[in-house]
């Protein structure tokens, strides 16, 4: 189970926020849950139904065998134990894109419980326990806006009607808003790793919502929780929740009471507004789904499931800091995403020396994406450039400064290092004339060095190299200045 919070809050007051949250992540199958239509996002609307997933009457849901082992796979990613034996339940209400009337939901025998996600908390690590993680059905959408007679009516569109969900849910271990973020920037890691979801929460592929109470500081009892729903990014979630946490000690703090409710987050003004209040806990009169036989995932299948398991962010950054001696810090940047760090380590392993590719990634790559708002996913230069003008430096075929331009360069052109450096890369002076007079220049004013090397230090030979690379600002060609320099440097000659 999961370390219970005590550690300091953001507030720094005298109480303590108590946080859940409930993510829901699309699967990423072809195909729904229940039926055969396809799950593409952006299709005209309801293009994608059949009788099955427009909640026909006769009509019977058949379950997608690769939703359970998406599930599975995220689940066991979490940590969760898997139940060999899960069960499909209604859950009933009312709602205009909701045709059945119910949704296929799990409810009290869920598909996996008992995981955690470890966070980094200011306290040091933290395990934040999840409670189970079940399957459902989505609904359809409301559109109540963009269309041509928006102003009149409401549409529905119901092609994400029976789209495989996944919910996890989180006991209320996270003990701030920080934390909550924290807690969310893994779970989508996690979730991103496993292949199972695109989480892009802009197309509604994953979906935060957050249960947030405080208590005096010691009670053992939860205050009363407020509901903020419908977030579309974990950085307004963290906002939410400390709007939340303020308002609810102002309330108490001059003796109000808090109602339990739904809020919703309006980013432009930075507050929550109550959307609906829970005067009666939501009776949903859950009943197992009728028409599906119990879900049994017997050990070989789970097995079969589990062995498909790629590494995991956390034991992925382990190894590189091991294998390539980078920074922990280095090292989330470079797994935030499973693509970035198989880039890593394709130019890493062919890369002279992998630490300064690490160095170079956090040094000049990421600060000049922030500045052009650039995801790494779209930089211009790719790890195979960041490689490769690594390895150049390291030569002393150019300098950090040059280094720097054509990084500029290729931010400017949006083209990738190796084809700026191909352009731009600096006049390389090939004439032996004009370099055997810099090695001369060199070694006269380097006797001391001179006759360490005569004495049999060869290894002083790299400080030859790196004086006459620096004398000809890097444009000697390295290959002639080695070659030159052994020559001159030999007694005799
Ligand atoms: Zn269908």
């Amino acid at each position: 189970m999961a370390s219970k919070a005590e550690a300091p809050a953001t507030t720094g007051s005298n109480y303590e926020p108590v946080i859940g949250l409930e993510v829901h992540v699309q699967l990423l199958t072809q195909t729904k849950i229940f039926c055969g239509c396809s799950t593409r996002f952006g299709d005209p609307p309801n293009t994608n139904v059949c009788p099955v997933c427009l909640g026909l009457p006769g009509a019977l849901p058949v379950l997608n065998r690769r939703a359970v082992e998406f599930a599975v796979l995220a689940a066991a990613a979490l940590n969760c134990r898997i139940n060999q034996t899960s069960i499909f339940a209604r859950k009933n209400y009312f709602y205009p894109d909701l045709p059945k009337g119910y949704q296929i939901s799990q409810y009290d025998k869920p598909l996996a419980e008992h995981g955690y996600i470890e966070i980094k908390a200011e306290s040091g690590s933290k395990k934040i326990g999840i409670t189970r993680v079940h399957l459902e059905e989505d609904a359809g959408k409301s559109l109540h806006d963009g269309l041509p007679d928006s102003h009149q009516w409401t549409s529905i569109d119901l092609n994400r009607s029976g789209v495989p969900l996944i919910e996890i849910v989180s006991e209320p271990d996270i003990a701030s808003p920080d934390e909550a973020y924290e807690y969310l920037t893994r779970l989508k890691e996690i979730i991103l790793y496993t292949g199972v979801s695109d989480c892009n929460m802009e197309e509604g592929s994953l979906r935060a919502d957050a249960n947030v109470s405080i208590r005096p500081r010691g009670q053992r009892e939860f205050g009363t929780k407020t509901e903020v729903k419908n977030v579309n990014s974990f950085r307004y979630i963290r906002q939410a929740l400390e709007y939340e946490i303020e308002r609810h000690e102002q309330v108490l703090e001059s003796g109000g009471r808090i109602e339990q409710e739904t809020r919703l987050y309006n980013a432009a003004e930075g507050k929550t507004f109550g959307m609906r209040s829970k005067e009666q806990a939501h009776d949903y009169r859950y009943f197992p789904e009728p028409d599906l036989l119990p879900l049994a995932i017997d050990q070989t299948w789970r097995e079969e499931i589990i062995a498909t398991m790629p590494e995991l962010p956390e034991a992925r950054r382990a190894r590189l800091v091991a294998q390539y001696g980078i920074t922990e810090y280095d090292a989330t940047t470079l797994t935030g995403t499973r693509a970035l760090a198989e880039q890593f380590e394709a130019a890493a392993a062919t890369a002279k020396n992998p630490k300064r590719v690490a160095n170079l990634v956090q040094s000049e790559l990421m600060g000049r994406l922030k500045a052009k708002g650039l995801e790494i996913e779209q930089s211009p230069i790719s790890m195979k450039g960041v490689a490769m003008s690594a390895d150049l430096v390291e030569s002393g075929a150019i300098s950090g400064k040059i280094l720097k331009q054509l990084y500029d360069l290729a931010f400017e052109r949006g083209e990738d290092f190796p084809v700026v450096y191909e352009k731009e890369k600096p006049q390389q002076i090939t004439d032996t004339l004009a370099i055997e007079r810099i090695i001369d220049e060199v070694i006269a004013g380097n006797p001391k060095q001179l006759e360490q090397y005569r004495g049999g230090k060869k290894t002083v030979m790299s400080y030859f190299v790196g004086q006459v690379m620096k004398a000809s600002k890097g444009q000697a060609n390295p290959g002639l200045v080695n070659e030159l320099l052994v020559k001159k440097l030999e007694p005799g000659e």
